[in-house]
């Protein structure tokens, strides 16, 4: 199993020590906008445990994750008049993670319009 580094850089926005735009938060779970987006609306959003990825994200932790990721899911497709939304989450370089702490894409689709690379 590979570590979890306490310097990445959601861990760094989840202790406050970097900016981000938040848009939800409870005991458990964080959403904040992605600086980078892959198209209108990205939100990022990140349980407040230290997991790498979901490869060793505890089941509880991942509950909460997913209650969130619903609910932002429909708060994003209301707030950007979306057509649609993309659920994407990465796990190892090999399938595209490049920050290492557990974290879920909310995208909002718009009919015709790809995401960006
Ligand atoms: P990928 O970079 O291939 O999308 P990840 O699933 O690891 O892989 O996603 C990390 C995401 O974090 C990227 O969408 C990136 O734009 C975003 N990101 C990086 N730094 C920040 C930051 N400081 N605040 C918000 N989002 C960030």
């Amino acid at each position: 199993m590979m570590s979890y580094d306490t310097d990445n850089i959601f861990a760094k926005i989840l202790r406050g020590e970097i900016p981000s735009q938040k848009v939800y938060e409870d005991n458990a779970v964080v959403a904040f906008m992605d600086v980078m987006p892959q198209g209108e609306g990205h939100t990022l959003v990140v349980p407040k445990a230290p997991s790498r990825n979901l490869l060793d994200a505890d089941p509880a932790t991942f509950g909460a994750l997913f209650a969130v990721v619903q609910k932002i899911a429909v708060a994003v497709k209301k707030a950007f008049s979306a057509d649609g939304v993309t659920i994407q989450q990465f796990n190892e370089p090999a399938a595209g993670q490049s920050v290492y702490h557990l974290h879920v894409h909310v995208l909002p689709r718009f009919e015709g319009v790809p995401l960006k690379p």
